[in-house]
């Protein structure tokens, strides 16, 4: 496989008025083209700090992240943060509008996801108009439009209630495989990690650390919704669960 991605050494401390916080500490890891990699760790542990540095929202404190060349990330932002007086084709051009790009080619490809995922009666509805599950798919075409080979999630089904979670996992995993995007998850939740990812990498307590990383191999792999009931997934859970609660 292809590493396209390596971070190596990354710490962030942030400065307050009255103290310095000490975010994360010295992770590394890499990334191959292709894997779907989620995050987990205790609230605070610094896991939306890593994201938030690899897509240049905030500035690493110290260490190294290089991408290789000409392969871009892109940051999925929550689906609440679809515009509600803007149609669901022009919420998903925003990204391209911002970067110059809204060009025809680019337009008709993203009216050719929207169709694809099962968006194309909605093109020229309003936000309002779509279920939870319609408005999380919007606004992971919404960041597919701008083409990113490496997709950043943070906690992006979180707002939503278990049952249509668990069908939007299926669904937000079936169209990153499908569109072979790479993708880097974080999420508190780790029955969603296990049932989504190649890897995990478990952070400890802030100031986070690597504490473990875990390859996934599930007996028969599936999608996330039934990979839940595969037999490695109890065991990896438990194994997660302990290192998380040390
Ligand atoms: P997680 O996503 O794992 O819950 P975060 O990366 O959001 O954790 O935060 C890690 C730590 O850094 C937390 O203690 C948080 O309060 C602190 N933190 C996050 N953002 C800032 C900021 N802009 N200024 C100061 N402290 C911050
Ligand atoms: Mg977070």
């Amino acid at each position: 496989m292809k590493k396209i991605l390596e971070i190596t050494n990354l710490s962030k401390k942030y400065h307050t008025e009255k103290e310095e916080i000490e975010a994360i500490d010295n992770i590394s890891f890499d990334i191959y083209e292709g894997e779907f990699v989620s995050i987990v760790g205790p609230s605070g542990c610094g896991k939306s700090t890593v994201l938030s540095i690899l897509c240049n929202l905030i500035n690493k404190s110290k260490g190294n992240i290089s991408i290789l060349n000409g392969y871009n990330i892109a940051y999925m932002l929550q689906s609440d943060s679809l515009l509600p007086f803007k149609t669901v084709l022009d919420n998903c051009l925003i990204g391209l509008k911002i970067k110059g790009l809204d060009s025809l080619e680019n337009k008709k490809y993203v009216i050719k996801l929207l169709n694809t995922y099962g968006l194309g009666d909605f093109i020229n509805k309003y936000p309002n108009n779509l279920s939870g599950g319609m408005r999380q798919r919007c606004a992971l075409i919404r960041t597919l439009a701008v083409k990113p080979d490496i997709l950043l999630l943070d906690e992006a089904m979180s707002a939503l209630d278990y049952q249509t979670r668990l069908n939007i996992s299926d669904d937000i995993y079936k169209i990153i495989k499908n569109e072979k995007k790479t993708a880097i998850m974080v999420t508190h939740d780790l029955s969603e990690a296990i049932s989504m990812s190649d890897r995990i990498i478990v952070l400890s307590k802030r100031p986070g650390k690597i504490k473990k990383i875990y390859n996934i191999k599930l007996d028969n792999p599936s999608t996330p919704i039934n990979n839940r009931k595969d037999k490695m997934f109890s065991k990896y859970f438990e194994r997660i669960w302990e290192d998380l609660n040390e």
